[in-house]
């Protein structure tokens, strides 16, 4: 069978959505239209109880006790918000340190910096050389006017899978609040907010098969009972938390993508990471230089997942990642460099990582998913070999570095 170009692999950026997804929440777009806060007639009730339906079946995924514990919003950079804002306004009282790690989404990180502008002092803790958070480091962090722990469960570029059982029993045993950016892991890994001591969780329906614009925040009732102030004020939906007409079609979609999680998860896990290694192994089989960011092997001799099954991020020294993208036109993959306004700089997250400024800027980001079938990983290997030897043809530096010289020990002057 011909196969469908351009091919798609950034899964971490977003999924498609599952056709399962869409069928069910077709109806609540024409027939079934209510809105779920409208108590007075059937047309609302039908919403509310399909907003039920699908709080139970995310609570269920994520093995929270009850289904309240499920706030809908509109995606993990408001859950990021709403947790780190709202614990904060809340507990502000109590204690104004918060911890959180350098690599965490940036909807954690400049909210971190916008608690820092109203007073709360926030400790950015270092990773590893493979991204790792140690559970000793937050311990050391954590100081008697600590309220808040944010560190998130798996990686977004780089794929590291934290430990975060290890970090939640440290908050529980020293009495913080533990938050978690889930959304790159959830799907994919284990997750399961009892035995990891998980009291707030953000989540997004669109990096697990649902739609775009509708997500979560857990947020434990019991064992203890967490509070915040709710960021946006209105009409008092999700028990005060946050306002707004719910997202019914969205929220069913979500509960629908989170049902075929639970049951699917784990052979999904298992044959994506097949593909992950085997498009390792062909890039790797071909090509010399090239560097894995992150834990690499993926999982490590017990058994332990470090890496997520999908990610695959790796360095092509002597390349910069934007002439790879160019000419793997046919193949959806993300570099490792940031646009911002007049350069490209590289990522925060390989820069955390201590990866060199040069290797850095040669790094390509592979994201597997649910469709990603075998015949893509081929073409996809494929083209990534042959565009690699072709930019590193004309590459001067590959050529002196092949020759042996250090180009470190070049003295570059520019005319
Ligand atoms: N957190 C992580 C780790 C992410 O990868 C993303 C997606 O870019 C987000 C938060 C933001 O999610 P959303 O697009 O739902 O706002």
């Amino acid at each position: 069978m011909a196969i469908k170009l351009p091919i798609y692999l950034d899964y971490h950026a977003t999924t498609p959505m599952d056709r399962r997804v869409l069928d069910e929440m077709l109806p609540y777009f024409t027939e079934d239209f209510g809105n779920a806060a409208s108590r007075t007639h059937a047309f609302g009730w039908k919403a509310e109880s399909a907003v039920g339906v699908a709080r139970e079946r995310i609570a269920k995924m994520i093995n929270a006790d009850k289904p309240e514990e499920i706030i809908f919003t509109s995606g993990a950079t408001e859950s990021d918000n709403l947790a780190l804002k709202g614990i904060a306004e809340f507990y502000g009282d109590k204690g104004k340190h918060i911890i959180t790690s350098r690599i965490e989404h940036k909807a954690i990180l400049d909210s971190g910096k916008r608690l820092e502008k109203m007073g709360f002092e926030v400790t950015y803790l270092d990773v590893d050389k493979q991204g790792f958070v140690d559970p000793a480091h937050v311990r050391a962090a954590i100081r008697p006017d600590t309220i808040l722990c944010s560190v998130m469960l798996a990686n977004n570029e780089v794929g590291t899978v934290q430990p975060i059982r290890e970090i939640g029993a440290v908050c529980r045993e020293k009495g913080v609040l533990f938050h978690t950016d889930a959304v790159q892991g959830i799907g994919r890994i284990e997750f399961d907010v009892q035995s990891m001591n998980v009291d707030l969780a953000s989540i997004t329906a669109h990096k697990m098969y649902g739609p775009k614009g509708v997500g979560a925040l857990y947020v434990r009732r019991s064992k203890p009972r967490v509070r915040l102030v709710s960021q946006m004020d209105g009409g008092g939906h999700e028990r005060g938390y946050r306002s707004g007409t719910l997202n019914v079609p969205g929220i069913v979609g979500f509960g629908k993508a989170a049902e075929i999680i639970t049951h699917e998860w784990r052979d999904e896990a298992a044959r994506v990471s097949r593909l992950r290694d085997s498009l390792y192994k062909k890039i790797t089989a071909e090509l010399d230089e090239v560097f894995v960011n992150g834990p690499w092997p993926a999982i490590d001799s017990s058994g332990k997942v470090l890496r997520l099954p999908n990610n695959l991020n790796i360095s092509f020294a002597y390349v910069e990642g934007e002439s790879i993208l160019m000419s793997l036109k046919n193949v959806s993959v993300s570099s490792g460099s940031a646009c911002t306004s007049a350069s490209l700089e590289p990522s925060y997250v390989l820069r955390a990582l201590g990866v060199e400024e040069e290797l850095a800027h040669t790094s390509i980001r592979f994201g597997l998913g649910r469709f990603t079938t075998e015949e893509e990983i081929e073409y996809a290997a494929n083209l990534t070999v042959s565009s690699i030897k072709r930019l590193r043809d004309l590459s001067p530096l590959y050529e002196m570095a092949k020759e042996g010289i250090d180009l470190k020990s070049i003295a570059w002057t520019a005319h």
